[in-house]
C-alpha cells in the first residue's frame, strides 16, 4: 500500500462501535496529539483526508454513469470495480490544495491559481465553467477578474470549491477561525458567488470537526453532527440546506426520500450537493465503506458527493479503516503534489 510510513495509527480497532472508534485515539510518532498546530502534524492530518477523498471520487465516478434504479444494486451486492480506478478533477484540485499546504502552509492564492491552471486535465471530467475558467488563467488571465465575472458577473455557485477542500478542513482542523477563513480564500479563486463559498466553508469545517471529534472522543449523531457545522456557516441557501438536512426525521430513506428533500449534487450547485453530503457524512460518520456506499446509492453527482463524503469520514475514522484494497485499486497520487 502507497502509504507514507509516518501516517498516524490508532490504538485500538478491535471494537467498531461507534463510540469505542471515537475513543481510539491518533497515537502519533513522537507523540504529538492529533491536533498539534504544527505543520508536519497538520500535513499528515491532510493526506490522511486526501486518501479518503480520492478513493471515494475514484469508486465514485465508476457509478456516476448508473441510474439510480440500478444503483441499489451496485450497493446492495457492493460490487467494486477493476482497477485502476481513476480520480477525477475533485482529487485533481485538491492535489493542488494539498501541495500549496505543503510548500507554504497556508492558501496563496495566485499560487494555487496558477496550479489549478497547471494542472487542468481534460480527461479527468472538469465542468465546462471550471474549464474555460482554466484555460482563460492558462492564457495569462487574472483569476481575480475572471472568477468574478462567471455567469454574467455573479461567479460560480457550482460545488468545485466544497469537492475538493476537505484537506484543507484536516490541515487546519487545530484551528476553526483559520479553517474558515482559509477555506474562503481557497474557495474564491474559482467560485466567487456567496453560495460557492458558503458551501466550501461548511465542507471545510466538516472535515475539520471529524478529525477533532476523533480526539475528543465524542460520537454525535448525524444531527447533533450538522448542529456542530452551522454556526461557522454563512447565512446562506447552502445553509437553509443543511437546516433541512439536520432535521430530516430519522431513517429517512435515502433514495428517494432524501434526495428529494435536500438533493444529491445532480444539479452541480453548492446549494444542491452540501446539505446531502453532510447528511451523509454526520449519518454515517464511523464507517467509511458504508459512508461511500450509501452515498453513492443516492445518486446525483456522484464522483464528487463521494469525495467530499470520504474526506469527512476519513477524518474521524482514520486511514486504517479506508478499505486497503480500494486504496490500492486507486491510482497512485502523483508525486508532484505529495513529495519534497
Ligand atoms: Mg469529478
Amino acid at each position: 500500500m502507497m502509504i507514507d510510513a509516518n501516517l498516524p495509527i490508532i490504538e485500538d480497532n478491535s471494537d467498531t462501535s461507534r463510540q469505542k472508534k471515537a475513543n481510539c485515539r491518533w497515537t502519533w510518532i513522537g507523540g504529538k496529539t492529533m491536533l498539534s498546530s504544527e505543520p508536519d502534524v497538520r500535513l499528515r492530518r491532510a493526506r490522511i483526508v486526501l486518501e479518503g477523498l480520492s478513493v471515494g471520487d475514484a469508486l465514485g465516478g465508476f457509478f456516476e454513469m448508473a441510474s439510480p434504479q440500478a444503483l441499489p444494486h451496485f450497493v446492495k451486492n457492493r460490487v467494486l470495480p477493476s482497477p485502476v480506478w481513476r480520480y477525477t478533477d475533485d482529487t485533481n484540485m485538491a492535489l493542488s490544495i494539498y501541495q500549496v499546504l505543503r510548500q507554504h502552509g497556508s492558501i496563496h492564492q495566485d499560487v494555487l491559481a496558477a496550479s489549478f491552471a497547471q494542472r487542468l486535465d481534460w480527461t479527468r471530467g472538469y465542468g465546462l465553467g471550471a474549464r474555460s475558467l482554466l484555460l482563460r488563467m492558462q492564457a495569462g488571465g487574472n483569476w481575480r477578474e475572471l472568477s468574478k465575472n462567471m455567469f454574467h458577473g455573479t461567479g460560480s455557485y457550482g460545488n468545485g470549491a466544497a469537492m475538493r477542500i476537505t484537506p484543507l478542513g484536516a490541515y487546519f482542523a487545530d484551528d476553526l477561525t483559520k479553517v474558515v477563513e482559509q477555506a474562503a480564500l481557497s474557495a474564491e479563486i474559482t467560485h466567487a458567488h456567496p453560495e460557492g463559498v458558503a458551501g466550501g466553508v461548511a465542507v471545510a469545517v466538516g472535515a475539520a470537526l471529524a478529525c477533532r471529534l476523533r480526539e475528543t472522543g465524542e460520537c454525535p449523531d448525524r444531527k447533533a453532527f450538522i448542529e456542530m457545522v452551522l454556526p461557522h456557516v454563512p447565512d446562506s441557501q447552502v445553509k437553509a440546506g443543511m437546516l433541512k438536512a439536520r432535521d430530516l426525521p430519522e431513517n429517512l430513506p435515502i433514495w428517494p426520500d432524501v434526495v428529494r428533500e435536500i438533493g444529491n449534487g445532480s444539479g452541480i450547485s453548492a446549494q444542491d450537493t452540501v446539505p446531502f453530503v453532510l447528511w451523509s457524512a454526520g449519518t454515517y460518520l464511523d464507517n467509511y465503506e458504508e459512508a461511500i456506499w450509501q452515498t453513492a446509492s443516492a445518486g446525483g453527482d456522484v464522483d464528487t458527493t463521494c469525495a467530499m463524503v470520504g474526506g469527512i469520514v476519513a477524518g474521524y475514522v482514520g486511514i486504517e479503516n479506508i478499505p486497503a484494497e480500494w486504496i490500492v485499486r486507486r491510482e497512485l497520487l502523483p508525486s508532484w503534489a505529495i513529495e519534497d
